[in-house]
């Protein structure tokens, strides 16, 4: 398996001379299996425009476009890049889109291709000549064909979300974002007058429940790609219920789970080189991570499993 990042950012695309070395693009990361001939895209942000310009040059001249692109759910900064894919303006292409739907009423298709109105932007999706089939996916285990085996697991964000794990000949890769830690939303202060201990207890032990099913998800990965748009005190400040994790809580987690190697993903838009170099420093370090390997995922990085 090769992984490749084409965007790397939450929320917005944040181009400018402060987000060079990271890279400005939203949420898309390229997947290749070379000897299988396989190609799975994971998101469709802002960094898929660039995948596409890429995969027009150097896969169309070797025959017709076949992609699987997965979706993790369907807000916007994970799926903005879809209308400027130029592989879909083709007939030859065939992609088949998997993804989350919270509201059963909208189907993937709408939620996707509505953003492809003359109101929001000059094609319709209907005049998209690729041939695209759209696929309602949700948590479970499945067959992708060619030996690639792909669990979906849903995350903690305010819609549904799933985190995949791909495991192909003995090598696993494993995405989870946008999710945060599951936390008690019960009163545990006993000196609070809305405490009832047995709610406190429960609700314990369901955060408990649910934060190991998220470690066994992510346990012995060989590669993990994990939401890291806080730091903690950004995070415990005003963000808690944002869908999105603290970088130590992620650090935490690859530790406790075995993880051989994690890119910390979805940065924060604000975010500059220099703040994500100061951050490498303190949570990168060799010593402090329990044997993962730990980075900040970069636009243009690529690692081969
Ligand atoms: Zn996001
Ligand atoms: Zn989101």
């Amino acid at each position: 398996m090769r992984v490749k990042f084409w965007g790397v950012r939450g929320s917005i695309p944040c181009p400018g001379p402060q987000t060079t070395e990271y890279g400005g693009n939203t949420a898309c990361i390229e997947l290749r299996f070379d000897e299988i001939d396989r190609l799975i895209i994971i998101d469709a942000g802002s960094g898929i425009r660039e995948l596409g310009n890429f995969i027009m040059a150097n896969d169309l001249p070797k025959g017709p476009i076949d992609i699987d692109l997965f979706l993790s759910h369907t807000h916007w900064d994970h799926i903005m890049g879809f209308p400027f894919f130029v592989p879909l303006y083709l007939p030859t292409t065939t992609v088949r889109v998997h993804g989350p739907v919270t509201h059963e009423a909208d189907t993937l298709e709408k939620i996707v291709g509505g953003q492809m109105t003359y109101r929001y932007f000059p094609v319709r999706d209907a005049e998209l000549a690729a041939n695209l089939q759209y696929f309602h996916l949700k948590e479970g285990e499945f067959d992708l064909g060619d030996g690639i085996k792909l669990t979906t697991k849903y995350l903690n964000h305010p819609i549904l979300c799933l985190g995949y794990r791909f495991e192909y000949k003995g090598k696993s890769f494993c995405t989870a974002y946008d999710t945060e830690p599951y936390t008690n939303i019960f009163c545990s202060d006993p000196e609070d007058p809305s405490y009832d201990e047995a709610m406190a207890v429960e609700g314990e032990l369901v955060v408990a429940e649910q934060n190991k099913v998220l470690q066994d998800f992510v346990t012995g990965a060989d590669f993990l790609i994990f939401d890291t748009q806080y730091t903690q005190e950004e995070y415990e400040g005003s963000k808690v219920g944002w869908g999105h994790s603290p970088m130590e809580f992620a650090v935490q987690l690859a530790a406790r789970s075995q993880v051989k190697k994690m890119a910390l993903f979805h940065h924060e838009p604000m975010r500059t080189d220099k703040q994500l170099d100061a951050l490498t420093a303190k949570h990168c370090s060799p010593g402090n991570d329990g044997g993962t390997e730990i980075f900040f995922a970069k636009e243009g990085m690529e690692i081969i499993l």
